[in-house]
């Protein structure tokens, strides 16, 4: 995601070059369907001649923005403007579908490069000064403050471009653009293709599961090869009894971009830097949250030291205990390294709560937490969903939904159409994820929106047993479609729910992650998928206790790395030394002993999507936790909280500023209590859990 064109249909795509702008051919004959490209089929030559008429089209609207003569007003710019983004969405969105999802390789390879088309456009429109003049000429409206925010957050947007610089600084911007987008892509490259690998003897592999061991087959001379890739690296960091391997993959790990992205991280930070003193602002933190909720980077610090003092004592007392426990089983150690920490959490969790992740699996078919979910999301949001059975989709396994409004006021009325994608396919996208269809606009266009999720099941005689994690994971990102949905009722197509700023956008899902912890919820789907038993309060009571354990140490980690992110932002990049920076960071959040040889920042990919904002994971976090406080414990879904939440929090979408979403459903601003009392939360025992 792309934090300086603020544009919202850029929120799905990947950072894509920017350059060779081409200009879109004159518009054949309309197609059947303007909407979904994926009714066309698997003609990469029929998809561009779609996006180039979705582009046309956009470039007529904006046409008719700059014919206006007589005074400008919403109706005659901000409409077309709203017209233009909505035909780059569209595009956007359709371009991303094929890229992300399609079977043949040629149509992703045609979507790929059409995003980088539609990217290009979007840049050029941010630094269009005509287009900027005009919507700066509206008066600001005062009885639609719904409009009145659009206007001021676009002109925002267009100033933090760089749209009022002159020519040859405009063009200095755009190449700074496209070479930060460049070296995003050689960063992610360098840690994709990084591969190391570890060599390991038989006895050393002492303590993985056997199906791990079984998956590995040991060469000529009786060693096994172990790679830095997450399946081979996680299993070894939680589980191998041996000390010295964990180390040696754990830096491996660490090491695999380095030294190559060293150079590239300098010449990327140095970019950006570049890119914000010609803006006018002193640091990359600056710009990067000046168009965000916290609004700056001093609000950053000032976040981390909030939370740091929140979290610190639950975290001394957490790493207190798992110190103890570690001496117990292994007399003379003195202290815990960071290629230790999960070894030996998870020998603490599993002795301490007794519970085994593999053990509630046979609870969690795919199909019936399909059908769990969609009834939880149901009665919690007050909609209804209706199988479309004859919808025309990009895959035959996908299903398509159409969400119905069951508040009372509703009276039934359609509200858009969800589509899931769930199941793994040759050439699909890997991630977990949720991304727009079509903005809405009121009685004119529905919202839709699409999960793309990689679950195991959907196949004949697979059940597709589910990880308790997965289910949550399912839940989140159902949650990024519920706020697109109810959020994109409203008159403009730019301010649906997935266009709220950056770092308020995982709030609301954040927030439903805590709602499974509820018994009542949880026992309402998750039945064993062959002996038809509910899952066992019991069972619910070790996983909740075992998952409350550590949370002050995550969130000191979540600020280690928030700290990192912001630290290599807020100087001149000219002579970080990212060692010293990293070691400053170990001092002040782990407890754990630093590796020698870790080069984490080589590898670490938040850089170049989220740049300076890291901190969003803890925003979030903070806000997500006290809006949960809101609720009922014991009438999760069914209290008056969940509709006055649908109403002060998602429905408006990004029609308010998101700080005051959060105080219309807080009455305050969020406040760090919630977050407190989560961290030392002790689930109630299974004799007292409700069923
Ligand atoms: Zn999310």
């Amino acid at each position: 995601m792309s934090f300086r064109t603020g544009f919202p249909f850029l929120l799905a795509s990947v950072l894509l070059s920017t350059a060779g702008f081409a200009q879109p051919k004159p518009a054949p004959a309309a197609a059947a369907d303007p909407l979904h490209a994926w009714v066309l089929g698997s003609d990469p030559a029929a998809l561009e001649t779609w996006v180039n008429q979705r582009l046309a089209a956009e470039k007529a609207d904006l046409e008719k923005l700059l014919a206006v003569t007589g005074p400008r007003t919403v109706e005659n710019t901000l409409r077309p403007f709203d017209d233009a983004q909505n035909e780059l969405a569209i595009a956007n969105n359709n371009a991303y579908l094929q890229y992300s999802l399609a079977d043949a390789a040629p149509l992703r390879d045609k979507g790929q490069a059409l995003l980088s088309t539609i990217s290009s456009e979007a840049t050029d429109l941010s630094l269009n000064q005509k287009v900027y003049n005009a919507l700066a000429a509206v008066p600001l409206p005062t009885g639609d403050p719904a409009a009145r925010h659009y206007l001021e957050r676009t002109l925002l947007e267009y100033r933090l471009s760089g749209v009022d610089k002159d020519d040859a600084t405009r063009a200095a911007l755009r190449a700074l653009q496209d070479k930060i987008t460049a070296l995003s892509l050689t960063f992610g490259r360098n840690v994709a293709d990084g591969t190391l690998k570890v060599t390991a003897t038989k006895a050393d592999l002492d303590g993985l599961p056997a199906d791990y061991v079984a998956l590995h087959k040991p060469g000529p001379d009786g060693t096994y090869t172990l790679t830095t890739e997450q399946p081979d690296v996680g299993p070894v960091l939680s589980f191998a009894k041996s000390a010295d391997l964990r180390r040696k993959v754990y830096l491996a790990y660490n090491q695999r971009a380095y030294p190559a992205n060293v150079q590239v991280l300098r010449d990327l930070l140095t970019a950006r830097q570049q890119l914000a003193t010609t803006l006018g602002y002193a640091h990359y933190a600056d710009l990067a949250t000046a168009d965000q909720m916290i609004g700056t980077a001093a609000n950053v610090e000032h976040l981390i030291d909030q939370v740091d003092q929140a979290s610190r004592p639950v975290a001394a007392h957490e790493y207190a205990q798992l110190l103890a426990f570690a001496q117990k089983q292994q007399p003379g150690l003195t202290s815990i390294s960071q290629s230790d920490q999960s070894y030996w959490v998870e020998q603490y969790r599993r002795a301490q709560y007794a519970f085994d992740a593999q053990s509630v699996r046979p609870y969690f078919p795919y199909a019936e937490v399909q059908t769990g979910i969609l009834k939880t999301a149901a009665r919690l949001f007050h909609v209804s969903f209706k199988q479309v059975k004859d919808a025309q989709v990009w895959d035959r396994s996908v299903d398509s939904f159409d969400v119905f409004d069951a508040a009372e006021a509703g009276q039934g009325k359609l509200l858009g159409r969800i589509y899931l994608d769930m199941h793994p396919r040759d050439g699909k996208d890997k991630w977990f994820s949720s991304a727009p269809v079509l903005p809405g606009i009121a009685g004119r266009q529905l919202p839709e929106g699409m999960l793309v999720c990689n679950f195991s099941g959907g196949a004949a005689g697979d059940p597709g047993l589910m990880q308790y994690n997965e289910v949550v994971v399912f839940f989140h990102e159902f949650g990024h479609l519920m706020h697109h949905i109810l959020g994109s009722q409203g008159p403009w197509s730019g301010q649906g729910g997935f266009s709220v700023e950056g770092d308020f956008v995982e709030s609301p899902s954040q927030m439903l992650e805590e709602m499974f912890h509820d018994p009542a919820i949880l026992q309402s789907f998750g039945k064993h998928y062959q002996t038809g038993e509910v899952l066992p309060a019991s069972l619910i009571a070790k996983m909740n206790a075992a998952s409350a354990y550590g949370r002050g140490r995550w969130l000191q980690g979540q600020l280690w790395a928030t700290t990192y992110s912001l630290e290599v932002h807020n100087q001149a990049p000219a002579g970080l030394d990212f060692d010293a920076l990293l070691k400053a960071d170990d001092e002040r959040f782990s407890p754990f002993t630093p590796v020698e040889g870790d080069r984490f920042y080589a590898s670490f990919t938040h850089l170049t999507g989220y740049a300076s904002n890291y901190y969003t994971y803890v925003l979030d976090k903070v806000i997500a936790i006290d809006f949960f406080a809101q609720f009922d414990k014991h009438n999760l879904l069914d209290g008056p909280t969940a509709m006055r939440y649908r109403r002060a929090v998602l429905e408006p979408g990004a029609s308010k500023p998101a700080a005051q979403l959060v105080k219309d459903f807080l009455g305050r601003p969020q406040s760090m209590d919630a977050l407190k009392s989560w961290m030392s939360e002790e689930f109630q025992a299974p004799a007292v859990a409700s069923k």
